[in-house]
């Protein structure tokens, strides 16, 4: 009989309802991420790099080009200089470098504060390695509530995980939140984890908040980055965690054992691409796009939607609709008017008895978004 390290988890909703939607013919708008084709520059890049012969183990933190390139973008967009030797590790995909972050500081006992609704693998990565998750609640319209965060800090708290914009909320932390955050933190040696892996799907002209910008908090801090959700290749699992020296040796000291390296010849086409600021600065307005397209659409259904100010995610509020709790719903709204969607208690250690809400990933070809908005205007 095997003894399970995570007796109360399951799979995953994404691969739930991704396998749902393959299932039953539905318009997948569940699992974050893009149906249209990435740059054919960057998939030549690729092969060029294999062709060149750069297909043998990269450096374990990263090739140097790439780690080189990752601080010359991250200088360039919050002024500071991350050593690209000893502070920038390249990882297999935010989650991997979100599981090495946590396996390297917390231990037995610690507590981990997360915040939900919150993205799946938090907690049960910081159950693994023995420590106490601590779950609070985003405030009133999915905002940050710094009193609740605050509420829970005990000499325990080994580490605060935050999350810009929000997957699933779709909001984002603002300067205000920061400031909150530097003064509960002050005094304290709480590790900081701040997943930023949609750092330029943030709408509107706003500014992307990053950890980066508050020296009283990068000093402290792991930040988790995301080249799939930038270059809409999320199937390559590439992603990178930037952090001061000491907590990135630590980082390394796992990532070594976990995976060791990451993919060669995509580092060498990343290293390239990322040259060329406009790969990046064209994401805002080309999501802000198809939120407002999906936005428009939606306006003639019955779901009501909640504010988006970042991510690829659409939260909807279905509660005019039915009173079903989410789950079943979703898989109804799959089955019976075909558009499959991630409920959102699975992001809860508690979900909310009265909630009653949808994500819908707008990461879509407009044809794709029309036709799943014809859908769920039937319902
Ligand atoms: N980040 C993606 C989402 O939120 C899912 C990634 C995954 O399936 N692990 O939909």
């Amino acid at each position: 009989m095997i003894k399970s390290k995570l007796p109360h988890v399951g799979t995953t909703i994404f691969t739930v309802m991704s396998k749902l939607a393959a299932e039953c013919g539905a318009i997948n708008l569940s699992q974050g991420f893009p149906d249209f084709p990435i740059d054919a520059k960057l998939s030549e890049l690729v092969n060029a790099a294999m062709r060149a012969g750069h297909n043998q183990y990269a450096p374990m933190p990263g090739l140097p080009a790439l780690r080189e390139a990752i601080s010359n973008k991250v200088e360039r967009l919050y002024g500071f200089r991350y050593d690209p030797e000893a502070e920038v590790t390249v990882a297999s995909g935010g989650t991997q470098a979100i599981f090495t972050a946590i396996g390297a500081v917390v231990h037995p006992g610690d507590e981990v504060i997360i915040v939900d609704p919150a993205y799946d693998c938090y907690s049960p990565t910081v159950e693994l390695f023995g420590g106490k998750p601590v779950h609070v609640r985003l405030g009133d319209d999915m905002k940050f509530d710094a009193e609740a965060v605050k509420a829970v800090i005990t000499p325990r708290t080994r580490m605060l995980m935050i999350n810009t914009p929000h997957n699933p909320a779709g909001t984002i932390l603002r300067d205000a939140d920061m400031r909150r955050i530097i003064d509960m933190l002050r005094g304290t040696d709480i590790i900081l984890l701040s997943d930023e892996v949609y750092e330029h799907l943030v709408f509107d002209g706003e500014p992307h908040a990053s950890a980066i910008n508050y020296p009283e908090l990068r000093d402290r801090a792991f930040v988790i980055f995301s080249f799939g959700k930038v270059f809409h290749t999320t199937g390559w699992k590439m992603g990178y965690a930037l952090a001061p020296k000491e907590l990135m040796t630590e980082f390394r000291k796992v990532h070594q054992f976990n995976v060791f390296s990451a993919n060669t010849p995509i580092q060498h086409a990343l290293a390239a691409y990322m040259m060329e600021p406009s790969n990046y600065e064209s994401v805002p307005s080309f999501y802000q796009a198809k939120r407002d397209r999906f936005a428009r659409g939606m306006a003639k259904s019955r779901f009501k939607l909640l504010p988006c100010e970042g991510s690829y995610f659409q939260t909807a509020d279905y509660s005019t609709i039915s009173q079903e709790e989410d789950r079943s719903f979703a898989e109804r709204v799959a089955r019976e008017f075909g558009v499959a969607t991630i409920p959102l208690s699975p992001f809860y250690m508690e979900p909310p008895a009265d909630q009653r809400l949808l994500r819908f990933c707008f990461a879509k070809q407009d044809t794709t978004l029309d036709a799943a908005i014809e859908k769920l205007c039937r319902i």
